[in-house]
């Protein structure tokens, strides 16, 4: 088991012991960076690649509400910020990846979530994984928007029994009712066209640059279908890709 949640702050290196055998060949460690609108599937592909692989997630998110639970000096500068649904400093948020980045079981590679989310964070990560000799993979699971949309829009649930239908995939027996006490099914605020028209306006701003960078950079990545294939078949396209 790895020393999970000793954070190295300020931890020196234990002295005995830094006289390892180096690997006998050693292979760049991938940082896997995952981009994919609402919709797409990401956090299935996600957890696929990380039970695979075998790798951390490296998630900005979790880090920083774990600080903030931990009440440490990170913790009190940022829980305002985040309560208050402000984004944290990019120094902020570069420092923990550097740090955790750093921790032995990152070593082989790791899959980020959440990061990085701005072009300055693009810019420190390439410069953090250059310093480790690692490599990035971009992976850009691209969806039919109208698909997303049909999909989500068609989504529908019972207010009684919680249960989840969809027009298209999974329509209740009568139209409109629950099949097990016969509610009047309801769209959930979240499954609105327009709201999910916004989110989807929301991901292509911020990830757009992003993947400029990236592609600027001469950074291997890839654009993966992510609409027409079920998620096992789009999973085996990433795997091949990344190896
Ligand atoms: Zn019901």
């Amino acid at each position: 088991m790895e020393s999970k949640g000793q954070v190295a702050n300020g931890g020196l290196p234990a002295g005995a012991g830094s006289d390892q055998i180096p690997n006998a060949k050693p292979q760049k460690p991938l940082a896997l960076i995952l981009f994919g609108p609402p919709g797409s599937g990401k956090g299935t592909q996600s957890k696929l690649l990380l039970k695979t692989l075998d790798f951390p997630q490296i998630s900005t998110g979790d880090m920083l509400r774990e600080h903030v639970r931990r009440g440490n000096a990170v913790g009190t500068k940022v829980e305002a910020k985040m309560k208050a649904g402000i984004l944290v400093k990019d120094e902020v948020v570069n420092r923990l990846v550097e740090e955790r980045l750093a921790q032995p079981n990152a070593a082989r590679g790791f899959i980020l979530d959440g990061y990085p989310r701005t072009r300055a964070q693009a810019e420190t990560l390439c410069g953090m994984l250059a310093g480790r000799g690692a490599e990035a993979v971009v992976i850009h699971l691209v969806v039919d928007y109208n698909e997303v949309i049909a999909r989500l829009t068609g989504r529908r649930q019972c207010p009684v029994c919680g249960t989840l239908y969809n027009l298209k995939f999974k329509p209740s027996k009568v139209p409109g009712v629950c099949d097990l006490e016969g509610a009047a099914l309801i769209v959930r605020d979240d499954d609105r066209e327009e709201v999910i028209r916004e989110r989807l306006d929301a991901y292509q701003n911020q990830t757009k640059p992003l993947i400029e960078y990236f592609r600027e950079k001469g950074k291997r990545l890839y654009d993966v279908d992510a609409s027409s294939e079920p998620p096992e078949a789009v999973f085996q396209k990433i795997l091949a890709l990344i190896q």
